[in-house]
Formats: C-alpha cells, structure tokens, sequence
C-alpha cells in the first residue's frame, strides 16, 4: 500500500537541520522525498500540516516485563507479566518509539514478544532482547536474572541465553541501586566471568552490555570486552580513555535514578533505594556530561520500568540530556541514528532516507527548537502503517 505523508518539517539528524517535504512510502519502504510529491494513483494522502516529523525514536535500555508504579501489585505469574509487557509496548509506540532494547525481562518473555511482534500478533515497537541477565548468587538483578558463579557457569549461562534467542547478553558488574542489600559501588562478576561471557556471545555474533556502576566494576567489564556499559554512574579519565580506544558504548538511563528521587519514600520507593541513589545522582550526571564531551558513544536508554519511569517516557531522557548540556538536535542523534548504530540497524532505521524503513515519531511542535517539545507526540508510523495516533 503506497501512502503519501504530505507537508512533512522533516529532521535530518545526521546534518541537523529541518526541511520541508513530502514523504512517499510504498511497502513500508521510504521510495521518495521531495517538495509537492504526487500522490501515485491508489496512494492514502496523510496531511502533516507542517509537523515535525523525525526518525522513530529508541530506547535502548528497558525492562518491558517491569511496572514503574511500586504501590501496584506485582503480577505473580507469567500470564499477568505478558498482558503487563504487550501494555507497556503499547506505552513506547505512543511516544514515538519504534525500536527498544529489552536489558532484562522475567521468564523469558521478551523473547517471545519479539517473535510476536515480528510477525504482527502483538502491536509494538521492534526489539532486541536479552533475556534473563547474567549475575553472580546474591548479585543486583538476581530475582528475576540467572544466578552463575565461576568462569565456567557463566560460560553455560551466556549459551543458555543464546540457545533461548537473545540478541543481547546483559550481565552484571556491579552492584545496583534496586537490590536490597547490594551496593551500586561494589564488584560483581569478575574479570574473568565477564571474559567468558564475552568470548560465547561473540561467537554468536551476539552483543554484551553491562549493567556497571562503580569505578572498578565499569574498568572489569571493559577488560572482558563488553560492548555497552550501562548506567556508567562512576567513569573516569581513564574508563573513558578505554571506551573511546575499544568503541565500547554508554546508555546512562539518566531517568533511572531521577525519577527515583523526584517521588521518593512518598511515592513507595524502597527506603534502601532512595538512600542509594541520594549518592550517585550527581556522580552519574557529572559522568554522563565527560564521557559525552570525550566523545564516547552514546546511545538512548531509559531504564523504564524501574520506579516511576514509565514505558512512554523515553521523550524525558532527552530532555534530562539536553538539561545536561547537550543541543536538541545532540539528543535526538542520541536516540535515533546513535540507537540504530549500538543495535547495527543503521542500514535501514535511524535517519529518514530513501530505501530505509519508513518508522517516524511525528510532532505538532518541533523538538529541535523545544526539547520539551518531544514529550508529546502526535503519531507514530511504523513500516509506513499509523501505529499509534493522538
Ligand atoms: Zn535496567
């Protein structure tokens, strides 16, 4: 089915700047881009009225399986965290989001809903998927995650993933702020661990992040070659240094631990939590800013599902990016061709191009002008069909 999305504001992030254009697709395919496109015989005319009109949005780090609001009660079995997961896909789509990375979901789920949403059971944005994160007995994540001691372990863990179909192997570093009792400082998986991980998720031409906090965490997970670190709350010169010489990525989820303190013990966080992130909030700014200016890569993640970071909130990392000294148009790179590059999707998502997919998140005001502007969305298209609409 052709369609024609007319009178477009289109934003090219690789340039940064804005244009006015019609966009023509045809089989989800972008075919044409152009001032006064005909509309070919048959072809459905969207009127844009002069909206902005930029590439999907990412949001490379979320927990699709996770509810934001502490007071709910948690689903007790998978059924409930299913039902729980497809609604929280719905929540991306309507800000914008065509494309998440799950770092971490129960029981496996994620898998399947990537399966499900390739071949359109389930309505949501594209994904690649982790499956259940590799930590250390005790270790930040392990209620939901798969607990491995010893070199050997974690090699078994890593192909037990990959055998289930992750894209991702997500595992633990250091300690967190969400696990009672751990601390977000502290090492986790050793050198040597990690190491083993890396080598198996290689193989298989898959990809290694980490969940990786503190200092000496952060310098174990770049030694065993893991390829995003996420959170990064502790970096310094020489954790930079190291990124920038191995290309290894940073998703800082800056509304992880932002959320956390702006509802609190009030808003039923756990105590131990918002003591903990009282410590690293400014750290984690601060860290976000070097690495950025260094010019580490950096992609767009939020952390949503942890406390009040809602699954339609990706639009807030960018503003907190921008708020951290970034331009509207640095952000947008971040969560858009940035994004596609961490995921390798680059050749046909992240710009709006001919030959690429036709995935927008479409605007009334513009969000190169506003940051604030990207927290409402008007439609989302994704291969060309209205996916989500104000
Ligand atoms: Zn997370």
């Amino acid at each position: 089915m052709k369609k024609l999305f007319k009178n477009g504001k289109i934003v090219d992030v690789e340039k940064k700047e804005t244009y006015a254009a019609d966009i023509l697709v045809d089989d989800g395919v972008i075919r044409e881009i152009g001032p006064h496109l005909q509309a070919p015989r048959g072809a459905r005319v969207v009127d844009l009225r002069g909206s902005t009109v930029l590439p999907g949005l990412f949001n490379c780090h979320v927990h699709i399986t996770s509810e934001p609001d502490p007071r709910k009660p948690k689903p007790q079995n998978d059924a409930a965290l299913t039902i729980q997961a497809i609604n929280n896909l719905a929540l991306h789509l309507s800000s914008g989001v065509t494309y998440v990375r799950d770092v971490g979901s129960a029981n496996l789920i994620d898998i399947e809903l990537r399966e499900a949403v390739r071949d359109g059971r389930v309505k949501g944005p594209d994904m690649q998927v982790s499956g259940r994160c590799i930590c250390m007995t005790g270790g930040h994540g392990w209620s939901s995650g798969r607990q491995a001691d010893g070199p050997d372990e974690c090699r078994k863990a890593a192909r037990e993933m990959l055998r289930a179909g992750a894209d991702w192997i997500k595992v633990m570093a250091t300690g967190g702020v969400m696990t009672k009792g751990v601390e977000p400082g502290s090492e986790q998986l050793t050198v040597e661990e990690m190491t083993a991980i890396a080598e198996e998720a290689h193989k298989k031409g898959a990809l290694t992040c980490t969940h990786a906090q503190g200092n000496a965490g952060i310098k174990n997970a770049l030694k065993a070659g893991i390829d995003c670190i996420e959170h990064g709350i502790y970096l310094d010169d020489e954790a930079i240094d190291t990124m920038l010489k191995q290309g290894t990525w940073l998703v800082a989820t800056l509304c992880a631990p932002h959320f956390i303190l702006k509802h609190g013990i009030a808003g039923g966080v756990p105590e131990y939590a918002v003591r903990k992130t009282e410590i690293v909030h400014d750290h984690h700014f601060a860290s976000f800013q070097k690495a950025y200016k260094a010019g580490v890569k950096c992609a767009c993640g939020t952390d949503a599902g942890t406390p009040y970071n809602p699954h339609n909130g990706t639009p807030n990392e960018l503003v907190l990016m921008v708020r951290a000294g970034l331009t509207p148009f640095q952000a947008i790179e971040t969560a858009t061709i940035n994004s596609a590059r961490l995921l390798g999707v680059d050749d046909i998502l992240g710009t709006i191009e001919v030959g690429k997919k036709a995935h927008f998140a479409i605007f009334k005001k513009d969000p190169t002008e506003d940051i604030e502007n990207i927290t409402d969305c008007e439609m989302t298209v994704k291969n060309g069909e209205i996916v989500y609409k104000k």
